[in-house]
């Protein structure tokens, strides 16, 4: 199997099983999110605890495989993971997805580095970048406590 048909794998299965998609318990953050353009929905819930530490992180939402395959990924990868790190993740990830820069986070096991790496792809979509990036930038609103909504077409 070669890596592209890996990436595919890996997209096709959190899209089919997507992890962590319910509301978990005791959340204390949440925001939603709205990609206009393809019509793809989220709604994140996050637990952050007194230490910034992210205990608990799932989502809700509606919308093309893509975004959901990414939510998926998006939770899988910050669960567990102090807030610092999680953004210095999520920073990787848009310029992953921008210019095609490398990962390099060294707090990533190599699964979940592929697993990230999975999205790459979709750097010759622009429309598809907006369905991966949109749980990302969900989570942050979630964890800045925006009162608007997180949307694709409107910048931050
Ligand atoms: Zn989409």
């Amino acid at each position: 199997m070669d890596l592209k048909e890996l990436y595919q794998e890996i997209i096709l299965d959190h899209g089919k099983n997507p992890r962590n998609k319910k509301r978990c318990k005791g959340f204390n953050k949440q925001a939603e999110g709205h990609n206009p353009l393809c019509g793809d929905k989220v709604h994140i819930f996050l637990k952050l605890n007194k230490e910034k530490k992210v205990e608990d992180i799932s989502f809700e939402g509606e919308g093309c495989a893509i975004s959901i395959a990414s939510a998926s990924i998006m939770t899988e990868t910050i669960k567990g993971k102090e807030f610092n790190v999680a953004k210095k993740i999520l920073e990787n990830f848009l310029n992953m997805l921008k210019d095609g820069s490398k990962l390099k986070i060294n707090s990533l096991s190599e699964d979940q580095n592929t697993t990230m790496k999975s999205l790459s792809g979709v750097k010759q979509f622009p429309m598809r970048v907006k369905c991966a990036t949109l749980a990302w930038h969900t989570f942050m609103h979630a964890a800045e406590e925006k009162k608007q909504k997180a949307n694709t077409e409107k910048a931050d």
